[in-house]
């Protein structure tokens, strides 16, 4: 079940007041502000009558800071306190960053917390802030038009963002003052403008290329609910790499080096921002650059020769579509249609490398930049509850597994990548040793197998749990993640309550590069893989049987056995745990059923004797199976 049926109890009766909502499309390079009026959804305008917001923002010494198109006006004269592309930066850590950094033309300082801050005349601004003030922006722009104070957003965030980015976004929201209905995924926005919801039943890809982000999603829609079945993308590329891939070229040409100037960079990019978008209607465009002299630089380039450069670019994007639709298990064949989202999907190249791949024209019809903000304005509308018996929500897919650290260094994957959320999964798992009070409970993101090759995302401990045989506690661990991708993992012992849980707000992301590697990762090491497992498994079981052994000798030895079968049993576990220190897990299995067949008629004996214990416990129940 996909689409959500969203309704409090009673609160349709109520809803017959206008509730004032709007959809924000925080994106990398532009931001962009819908509602719906008198049933349409439509993006609003600024006093100047501009539907975009740049994603710009300009810090003072002692004024405050210029949010848009007049900040990014002045990039060229104030680079190192105007602040473009923040959301590249948006809930990630100071190491995550360091290659997207070193691309910006910003000065960095480390927090104690791991988040990076951006050095500015107004002092040291985190990402989140500067996101704070394009939202904030945006929310007077609406607000005035609207004639009144907002009851409710819905912000876009790209698929691909994880925990951190997602908890970033909602915080820059929280300082702006915005009450957050939701965040959703730009790509399922997308497809809720084009309605792809009122047409027939099919399967349909979302591209949205934009100018920081490149997402894919496949979405199904059946019987009236749209099923998100895979997403996939790469948040580091968008028409900002298309930029600076031609601004290189210009500068190779032109014989500048790379190290000149901020100001003089910025303005090379924004020459080739300029072509580029020239180049999407016309033929060929001149261009002119400052060379370090001082002197012109003047060239012609053709929409032929500006396409050969970008191609690499272009060709990135389909590998995330190629794993989208491994991951959804369908062909190309399979697909009904294909949205195009994003300034950068207007370049015709892109239409035509996108249609060759999908092998069918691509839809266009809807402005691609505004598109992503027209279907959060209805998401808003629905959610705020302009429209009562319509409470729809879209949900999205997590883009790599949950889980916890079990016994041996292995993963335990509660949530699978690609679950649509929101989520609760819950699983039950047992105590290693007799009388363990204390549960140390680890919580991983990654598609291995093994803890050491997954990452960390918090550490909690279940104290309290009464002493009991190992086997007999029952602790319930719970994955909860919400609507907009957050995590809260819980943890109960069923037979005596005790309960802990935790938030997991890591203070940094994961990057693409590492969901990539930890992908690629999962499908190489696969075998490699399930071979370790099977041997961490047989070697948590065979300690198992060590420690009942043990215990059961210790107890039972005297009066029990006779010398011989104690000679006999001893013998076999110093086997087993020889065999235990290497790595052969044939050789282990051997051992291990060894001491088994040895201690069977022993744990049959004490069964006979002890047999309330044999129920209360596990203890013999492991000697015998
Ligand atoms: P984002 O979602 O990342 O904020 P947008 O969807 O607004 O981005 O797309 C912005 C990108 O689209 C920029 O890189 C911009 O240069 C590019 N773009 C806008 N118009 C055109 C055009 N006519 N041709 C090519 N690229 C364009
Ligand atoms: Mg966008």
């Amino acid at each position: 079940m996909v689409l959500f049926q969203i309704s409090e109890p009673g609160e349709t009766k109520l809803q017959r007041q206008h509730h004032l909502a709007v959809g924000i499309d925080l994106g990398t390079t532009n931001s962009l502000v819908a509602t719906v009026r008198d049933g349409h959804a439509q993006t609003m305008v600024d006093a100047q009558g501009n539907h975009h917001c740049p994603s710009v923002v300009r810090y003072f010494a002692d004024s405050a800071p210029v949010v848009g198109q007049a900040a990014k006006d002045a990039a060229y004269q104030d680079p190192l306190n105007t602040i473009a592309s923040a959301k590249r930066l948006l809930g990630r850590g100071v190491a995550d960053i360091e290659t997207t950094a070193n691309k910006l033309p910003y000065e960095f300082s480390g927090t104690d917390c791991g988040m990076p801050f951006i050095q500015t005349v107004a002092g040291d601004i985190s990402p989140v802030t500067v996101s704070a003030e394009i939202l904030k922006t945006l929310m007077r722009q609406a607000e005035a038009d609207l004639g009144g104070e907002l009851d409710g957003v819905v912000i876009t965030v790209p698929a691909y963002f994880d925990d951190a980015q997602r908890q970033a976004t909602k915080d820059a929201a929280r300082l702006a003052g915005l009450k957050v209905l939701r965040l959703l995924n730009e790509p399922t926005a997308a497809a809720v403008a084009y309605g792809l919801d009122s047409g027939s039943e099919g399967v349909h890809v979302v591209y949205d290329f934009g100018g920081g982000t490149f997402d894919v999603s496949i979405l199904r829609f059946s019987r009236g609910v749209f099923e998100v079945m895979a997403t996939a993308g790469d948040s580091a590329l968008g028409g900002d790499d298309v930029d600076r891939v031609l601004a290189e070229w210009m500068m190779a040409e032109a014989g500048l080096s790379g190290e000149i100037e901020h100001s003089h960079l910025r303005r090379v990019i924004g020459e080739a921002n300029r072509a580029k978008e020239a180049l999407t209607t016309a033929d060929s465009v001149s261009l002119s650059i400052e060379t370090t002299e001082g002197s012109l630089w003047q060239s012609t380039l053709s929409r032929v020769n500006f396409e050969a450069l970008i191609e690499p670019l272009i060709l990135r994007t389909l590998r995330p579509c190629r794993r989208a639709l491994r991951d959804a298990g369908l062909a190309v064949g399979d697909i009904q249609d294909v949205v195009m989202v994003g300034g950068s999907t207007r370049i015709p190249r892109v239409r035509e490398c996108v249609a060759e791949f999908f092998e069918r024209e691509p839809m266009v019809n809807i402005d691609p930049d505004k598109v992503v903000a027209v279907g959060a304005a209805i998401q808003a509308d629905i959610l705020v509850g302009n429209k009562p018996g319509d409470e729809m929500l879209l949900l999205d897919v997590i883009p790599l597994s949950l889980g916890l650290e079990t016994m041996g260094g292995l993963i335990e994957k509660l949530v699978p990548r690609n679950t649509t959320i929101p989520v609760v999964r819950a699983q039950e798992f047992t105590t290693f040793k007799d009388g363990q009070t204390a549960m140390s409970i680890h919580v991983l993101q990654g598609e291995r197998e093994l803890v050491t090759d997954s990452r960390s995302l918090a550490r909690f401990e279940l104290r309290g749990i009464p002493p009991m045989n190992a086997g007999a506690a029952r602790i319930r661990v719970t994955f909860q993640v919400d609507a907009d991708g957050l995590l809260s993992v819980s943890a109960k012992e069923l037979t005596s309550g005790v309960e802990s849980s935790i938030e997991i707000r890591p203070s940094y992301g994961l990057t693409d590069g590492e969901v990539e590697k930890m992908l690629a990762d999962s499908l190489l090491y696969a075998e490699d893989d399930v071979k370790k497992r099977r041997l961490h498994e047989q070697l948590v079981d065979s300690a198992r049987l060590i420690e009942a052994v043990e215990a059961a000798l210790k107890m039972d030895a005297d009066g029990m056995l006779t010398n011989k079968e104690c000679v006999t049993i001893k013998a076999a576990l110093v086997a087993l745990k020889e065999k235990q220190q290497g790595e052969d897990i044939a050789l282990i299995k051997a051992a291990h059923d060894k001491l088994e067949r040895a201690t069977s008629d022993f744990a049959a004996r004490r069964m006979d004797i002890h047999i309330n214990e044999a129920l209360s416990g596990k203890l013999l129940d492991q000697i015998v199976d």
